[in-house]
């Protein structure tokens, strides 16, 4: 059997979602089509649309004839009913959480505990912006007194969003809800390498009556279908999701209309380890926060700080635990899945090759189960030590389960050291002493910064966005909603 049929049927659901374009209410043929493959066994389980410019181009005006009531009526649907809708939907997703997570699990590889965590993070976010769509809202202003002036939160209009095949659920939950929350129409372009998840989301949406053109889906390449959206002339906001490189050419095309942009891209996040901290709690933390989806996490902690009085000690902890990891494919639910596909996998290897070249020591290593299937993308969780300052393993975003160790003096060497890379994502500061927490916390240049836990449980209800490489804009929380409107000031004399 099939592992996608063995795990749907494990779940009760034995079906695929579309696979073709959601393009205006409608599940759209293109012309040509891509395989997907389950990076656990290199084995294809479907095939979906390669959206093509023309393709994009219908959806984008698809979303435009919804934003204008052209075709339906959601520019009649008030924040109340929008907010009721969503607050429906979220509820709808967790009646589908066994297939959805099905789905995720065999598309992306990870562990079947994490990817069901993921579904009730997406539903989690339906739920969020649900409930604050109908409290979002201007302000009045105090200005002379013949005048009252205030402001008006607008959404953009058509919202196009690129993601990233690491947490398609997620994201999707993430970019789709905060917009349709605001009131804006979505085309959103899923990862080539993963969105069958985010077919059978907007399956669930058209079932369950969202006016058409609200929501579209342009599966397919970057370079096709990824650019062409971001090229759109008649694109009002732009949320991008994925690696600074890419980032750079989509934010160049969007410029030359100056689209308002949100960048979400990677990091290469530092965790500090103090001598006073809670060492228990965080070993747990920072293991958890290297092999989460087999490290392809944009804020996964992938350099650790230890100081140097407690370094020995941890560090021999560490290695018996990364000795226990065990890789598996997703649905055998094991430490760490694959990565993603054969070329993220090379790049990895190659890069772990040239840092053992420049006299990077593998610590501790886990290793692959004894059933995981031999076709699968597996990189073993890796523990690096007695590496070079300002080496690239150390600087650079490798996303795959490696965790890169340094050991500190005092609290100013901590603090440069974090510092020391171009991405600005996350930090974890382990440490009991108050005034240092806040310090390291001013100090330490990234969007987010967590004392005594690292991602505060993912979330949703907390802004999160980069610093230089990591981005700008945020996403998540109350702050998410409002990066999906634009602010009018009307001024009224009346004298
Ligand atoms: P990627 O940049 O290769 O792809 C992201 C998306 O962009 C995909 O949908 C892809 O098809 C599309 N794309 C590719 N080329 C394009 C082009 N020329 N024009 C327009 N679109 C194009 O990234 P990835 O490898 O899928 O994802 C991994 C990266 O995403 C990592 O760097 C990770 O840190 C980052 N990420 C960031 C966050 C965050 O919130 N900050 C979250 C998840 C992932």
């Amino acid at each position: 059997m099939q592992p996608f049929a063995a795990i749907a049927e494990k779940a009760g659901i034995a079906e695929m979602p579309p696979s073709q374009a959601l393009i205006g209410g409608e599940w759209a043929d293109t012309h040509e089509t891509l395989m997907v493959e389950t990076p656990a066994y290199a084995e294809s389980i479907a095939r979906i649309a390669r959206s093509q410019p023309e393709d994009v181009d219908a959806a984008v005006g698809a979303a435009r004839q919804a934003f204008e009531g052209r075709t339906g009526d959601w520019p009649s649907w008030t924040a109340r009913r929008r907010s009721e809708w969503l607050l429906a939907f979220a509820a709808i997703i967790e009646a589908d959480l066994d297939h959805l997570a099905a789905l995720e699990c065999l598309d992306t590889g990870k562990p079947m505990t994490q990817a069901r965590g993921d579904i009730a993070a997406c539903a989690r976010y339906f739920r969020f912006y649900g409930g604050a769509a109908d409290k979002l809202h201007g302000e009045t202003i105090p200005f002379e007194s013949d005048f009252a002036v205030m402001t008006l939160r607008e959404p953009y209009g058509v919202c196009a969003q690129i993601i990233p095949w690491n947490y398609p659920a997620q994201i999707f939950g993430r970019c789709v809800a905060a917009a349709l929350a605001a009131g804006n129409t979505v085309v959103l372009k899923p990862a080539e390498d993963a969105c069958l998840s985010v077919l059978r989301l907007a399956e669930l949406a058209v079932q369950h009556a969202l006016p058409p053109g609200a929501l579209n889906v342009v599966p397919g390449q970057g370079r096709e279908a990824g650019a062409a959206l971001a090229a759109h002339a008649d694109i009002d906001h732009l949320s991008f999701t994925g690696s600074p490189e890419t980032g750079t050419e989509v934010a160049k095309a969007a410029a030359v209309r100056h689209v308002p942009l949100t960048m979400e891209l990677g990091g290469k996040s530092p965790q500090l380890v103090f001598a006073d901290a809670d060492v228990d709690a965080a070993l747990a933390a920072v293991v958890r926060g290297i092999i989460q989806n087999a490290g392809q996490t944009c804020s996964a902690g992938s350099r650790l700080l230890l100081q140097r009085e407690v370094a020995e000690v941890v560090l021999g902890r560490l290695a018996e635990r990364f000795s226990a990891l065990r890789c598996d494919a997703g649905e055998a639910d094991a430490d760490c899945g694959p990565l993603i596909n054969a070329r993220q996998k090379a790049k990895l290897e190659a890069r772990l090759a040239a840092a053992q070249a420049d006299g990077v020591r593998v610590m501790a290593q886990g290793r692959l189960a004894d059933q995981a299937p031999a076709s699968g993308h597996f990189v073993v969780p890796q523990l690096l030590v007695d590496i070079p300052a300002g080496h690239e393993v150390l600087r650079e975003e490798l996303f795959g389960p490696v965790l890169a160790v340094q050991v500190f003096g005092d609290e100013a060497e901590a603090l440069q050291l974090a510092n020391a890379t171009d991405f600005g994502l996350c930090a974890g500061i382990w440490t009991c002493d108050g005034g240092r927490q806040l310090r390291l916390a001013k100090g330490i240049r990234s969007g987010q910064v967590f004392v005594n836990n690292y991602g505060a449980a993912g979330g949703i209800e907390l802004p999160f966005g980069g610093v230089g490489r990591s981005g700008h804009g945020r996403e998540k929380g109350f702050e998410g909603l409002k990066s999906y409107t634009r602010l009018k000031t009307v001024a009224i004399r009346h004298g």
